[in-house]
């Protein structure tokens, strides 16, 4: 064994909070849901009925006092406040960008912090949500990279963001109400702080919250999950989520990506193609999105992009062309334009869609990769405010 420091951290090992206290009923699976009714004394042949009545007033109008629960007995309302809680993360505060996009910092339970984008577009609203507060990873161009995993969300947190920004967007139904097809928020991307493939089991219930047609009901396919590469799992993501996958791909070359995306070294190109040529769900109707970071000089020739149709040959794709967005420190610049525009030419005229993403919320450091510094550099200057004036 070399000296060097592990790549990835051992899922099992990452901290996982449980809760103390009453138990939280929100981002339990309906299986775990009906086990925790039967378990407090509901019973078993009522359990069923009780799960759905329960799950859409939490899922479908947003109701998080048992007492407003009207189709339960007012006893049973009563009993299962004593036992339970409806918790979500709470909104510390919200940042509204020049465009429209809307940062929340999120508090969790042990006093963390996350971070929640919601980017508004013409014909969609998507939500993009953190799965852990930091991240194993080390990706030499992410922020959230220079910091260190803190813990892993729960089920409840992750499908807490969907929630409070539902909360925040005024967007839950009146009971009752007919169904309203144009939404605010239509589409969640894992696409926020962590890792989501290495918090794989609360991502998947979360996710399936979300899917669920008695609840929040996001279409499988207004979702997607985005992973550094974590191949043992990709095909899991097909089988026990459903949902869309973006890869974060970034290079063409093994040398190049090892630096930039160094869980390469564990699972290399060649490995990652093969998993992907092997997804389950990819078809010309649900392609694989590569993700690919822009960074000058470092892998945005055009040689690299015809490179990347060569090595991606095969696979139902499409690029998404990230143009890199900057933190304080980083240690990259942005592609010039005209090379963008150059890399994306290439990509398109070999049959690919290649839309370059327009970076959103750049003023309120909400873009990609951005998340997380801007709270720290909040508690950086709290901190030099305290040393200047003596007090904290
Ligand atoms: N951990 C997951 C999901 C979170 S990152 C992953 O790596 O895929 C979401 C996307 O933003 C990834 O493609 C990531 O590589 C990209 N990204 C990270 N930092 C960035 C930055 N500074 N500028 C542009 N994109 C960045
Ligand atoms: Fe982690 Fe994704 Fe950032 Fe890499 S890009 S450090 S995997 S959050």
């Amino acid at each position: 064994m070399t000296a060097t420091a592990p790549i990835t951290q051992d899922v099992q090992t990452i901290p996982r909070k449980l809760p103390s206290g009453p138990v939280n009923l929100i981002g339990l699976t309906r299986d775990a849901l009906r086990e925790t009714l039967i378990a407090a004394g509901t019973p078993e042949r009522q359990a069923k009925m009780r799960v759905g009545q329960i799950w859409q007033w939490i899922y479908q109008w947003g109701v998080r006092d048992f007492n407003a629960m009207t189709n339960l007995s007012k006893t049973y309302r009563a009993e299962l406040a004593e036992r339970f809680v409806l918790d979500i993360p709470e909104i510390v505060s919200k940042q509204v960008s020049a465009d429209g996009t809307r940062k929340y910092l999120v508090r969790i339970a042990g006093g963390h912090e996350v971070e929640t984008v919601y980017i508004p577009e013409a014909d969609r609203g998507t939500l993009c949500i953190s799965s852990q507060v930091g991240c194993t990873l080390t990706c030499s161009f992410c922020h959230t990279g220079t910091q260190k995993l803190v813990r892993n969300l729960t089920s409840a947190e992750i499908i807490g963001q969907v929630m409070l920004a539902r909360d925040d967007l005024g967007e839950w139904p009146e009971p009752g109400a007919p169904k309203n097809e144009t939404r605010l928020l239509s589409n969640v991307v894992l696409m926020g702080m962590g890792e989501p493939l290495y918090n794989f089991d609360a991502v998947r219930d979360a996710m399936k919250i979300a899917m669920d047609p008695e609840g929040i009901q996001l279409s499988r396919r207004r979702i997607t999950l985005s992973t550094s590469g974590v191949v043992p799992e990709i095909a899991k993501t097909a089988e026990e989520i459903g949902c869309q996958l973006a890869i974060s791909f970034h290079a063409t070359t093994d040398d190049v990506r090892d630096k930039l995306v160094p869980i390469n070294k564990k699972w290399n190109l060649e490995t990652l193609l093969n998993a992907l040529r092997d997804y389950p769900k990819a078809s010309n109707s649900e392609r694989i999105t590569f993700e690919y970071v822009m960074l000058k000089g470092v892998n945005d020739s055009d040689e690299d992009a015809r490179r990347l149709v060569r090595l991606i040959k095969g696979i139902p794709a499409k690029i998404n062309l990230i143009p890199f967005n900057e933190w304080p420190g980083a240690p990259y610049e942005r592609s010039d334009w005209e090379r963008i525009e150059s890399f994306a030419d290439i990509v398109y005229k070999a049959g690919y869609a290649s839309p370059i993403r327009t970076p959103r919320g750049e003023d309120i450091m909400a873009a990609c990769g951005q998340l997380k510094s801007a709270t720290e550099r909040a508690r950086k200057s709290r901190a030099q405010i305290a040393a200047e004036t003596g007090t904290g």
